[in-house]
């Protein structure tokens, strides 16, 4: 089955435009996060982009005294507030001033989707430059989970992921990453989603984009959710999830960082022949080196790590493959998610029978290996998993090219 190749040697997946960073074999990303672009290009630069010192010292680089920072920080990440009018506390003139330099608003809302008696929203969003984005709410009882994309497109074209198909257009910068948090943490508050007002207990790095092609940025997003209020959005850390389809350095740099965010490794395949087929990084990092990084992973952080796997009618649902896998995992730190996979337009491959899903399950947990199998969100509004297809066609419902993971019943647990 011909399968598109990530560029070689580009783990994120070769040329775009825009704010783009690749990672180097050490797994370094060629770039400080919070930085402008060379040239200016790429989204402007943005309070969440910026540590508390940095928007002290932006502040004071403006003229306006440095205390005038947390202010700000106070209305973006307490008050969920970026207009200006808003800030009643800050002299105007100074507001103004701040707010053009320090709250630019980087993403407009193009279209909004929802389902699930409006417990699960999808939000199209249209960046400066014309990139589009989407996030997912998924509100369940006792928890509101936010999807968030990391890149615009994905460079890592995994064949049953409509995101994978069109390829990467650029990375997000933390702070388009940390609005789409803010805008469902603004929806919650202002009780615009059934249920009554709410928080955002959860966020998952399973929309469009691979989160460590774009280390330095989505690991100051994750700073900037997990801070405490209000330099940040106080979101636990251990209520963030990390989705990889496995790119080892990058495991390995987030192991060091002693953050306890969960780590999802897209897995997929137990074998490396259709692993290279299914996740075409895996030509470069084996399944064995993905899950030894995942190993360490676990042992750094003490956190059990996902194991995702969409299953794939007579792909990947083989009893043997069920028994292989269990042989990986028997014995460490993980837990498996079974994803029915969600079909993306044009694709040849279909879930796996209930019976069939059933079985793989059901020897995975004779094993030992604790698993569950995922009730699928969003499927009518393309939100589901591997739909997320925002790429130029925001037109179009289910149109383009994102995909992307939906946790329905996924992490959060
Ligand atoms: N790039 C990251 C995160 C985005 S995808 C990663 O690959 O982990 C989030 C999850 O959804 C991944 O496990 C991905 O493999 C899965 N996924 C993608 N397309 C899917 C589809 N069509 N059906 C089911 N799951 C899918």
């Amino acid at each position: 089955m011909p399968v598109p190749h990530p560029k070689p040697g580009s783990p994120d997946g070769g040329e775009r435009p825009g704010p783009v960073l690749t990672i180097g074999a050490a797994g370094r990303p060629d770039r400080p996060s919070g930085d402008r672009l060379p040239g200016g290009s790429g989204p402007p630069r943005h309070l969440a982009d910026l540590d508390p010192q940095e928007r002290r010292a932006a502040a004071e680089q403006l003229g306006e005294r440095r205390f005038r920072a947390d202010q700000l920080s106070r209305h973006y990440f307490a008050r969920l507030t970026d207009d200006p009018g808003d800030m009643t506390d800050v002299p105007a003139a100074a507001r103004g001033t701040l707010a053009a330099a320090l709250l630019p608003r980087l993403l407009t809302a193009e279209r909004e989707l929802s389902c699930d008696q409006g417990q699960t929203r999808k939000t199209l969003w249209r960046a400066l430059d014309g990139a589009y984005v989407e996030s997912v709410l998924m509100r369940y009882p006792g928890r509101v989970t936010m999807c968030v994309s990391s890149q615009a497109g994905c460079g890592m074209a995994c064949p049953f992921c409509a995101t994978g198909q069109a390829g990467l257009t650029r990375n997000l910068s933390a702070a388009e990453i940390v609005t789409q948090v803010v805008a469902g943490a603004r929806a919650l508050a202002r009780g615009e989603v059934p249920g009554g007002p709410g928080r955002v207990s959860n966020v998952v790095f399973m929309g469009m984009g691979e989160p460590l092609a774009n280390y330095s940025r989505v690991l100051a997003a994750v700073r900037r959710i997990t801070d405490p209020v209000p330099d940040g959005l106080g979101i636990s850390r251990r209520a963030v999830t990390v989705s990889t389809v496995g790119l080892v350095p990058a495991i390995g740099r987030l192991a060091a960082e002693r953050l306890p965010v969960r780590l999802a490794v897209s897995l997929h395949a137990p074998d490396d022949a259709l692993r290279d087929e299914l996740v075409p990084v895996n030509r470069r990092w084996k399944v064995a080196q993905v899950l030894d990084a995942a190993w360490a992973y676990a042992d750094a952080t003490g956190r059990r790590v996902s194991v995702e796997y969409a299953l794939i009618r007579d792909i990947n649902d083989q009893a043997w493959r069920a028994e292989a896998l269990a042989d990986l995992l028997s014995g460490h730190l993980a837990h498996v998610n079974l994803i029915p996979l969600n079909p993306t337009p044009g694709s040849k491959w279909t879930a796996s029978d209930p019976e069939v899903m059933r079985e793989f399950e059901e020897r995975l947990a004779l094993r030992g290996i604790p698993v569950t199998v995922r009730d699928t969100r969003g499927t009518e509004i393309d939100g589901a998993c591997g739909q997320l297809a925002a790429a130029g066609r925001p037109g179009v419902p289910g149109a383009g090219a994102g995909g992307t993971g939906i946790p329905a019943g996924g992490p959060g647990r």
